[in-house]
């Protein structure tokens, strides 16, 4: 049931070729702040938005206490809110636990997940599990992206 989500593959094809490949780095050029916190719980990263469409006045909060590889598709999954569910004026504060994905959320992890693999050579990696290890990529996400690279 692999399949992909065009519109979502274009906006990462644009970050990627213009900005970065870096989710830290993508959120400095647009002005979007990210801070390291302890957070309580599950929850590894809150986005904090006054106005959603002013990505300059969005912060990331990430877990203090998580590690620097999940945190690098945390950050890329809240960046994937900030560029993709720009006007959804309902989500101004998000608690991420990965426990609940809706439309939503399987989005923002397409998009990390996109963009954190973007010209990354799949056929080098024998086990893809590892792969999506090594950048913080779930597994579950990995049953979406097998026909962009195949
Ligand atoms: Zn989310």
């Amino acid at each position: 049931m692999a399949w992909v989500n065009e519109r979502i593959l274009d906006i990462v094809y644009d970050i990627a070729d213009n900005i970065s490949t870096d989710p830290f780095d993508v959120c400095d050029f647009l002005g979007v702040k990210v801070e390291y916190v302890p957070l309580p719980g599950t929850i590894k990263g809150m986005r904090l938005a006054i106005d959603n469409s002013n990505l300059t006045e969005t912060t990331i909060l990430l877990d203090a206490n998580t590690d620097t590889d999940s945190l690098k598709f945390i950050c890329a999954h809240e960046l994937g809110h900030c560029l993709l569910h720009e006007g959804i004026s309902r989500m101004f504060i998000e608690k991420e636990t990965f426990n609940a994905p809706g439309k939503f959320e399987l989005e923002a992890n397409l998009f990390a997940t996109y963009f954190l693999l973007y010209k990354k050579d799949l056929n080098s990696y024998s086990d893809p599990y590892e792969l999506f290890s090594s950048y913080g990529i779930p597994n579950e996400m990995i049953g979406y992206i097998e026909k962009i690279y195949s």
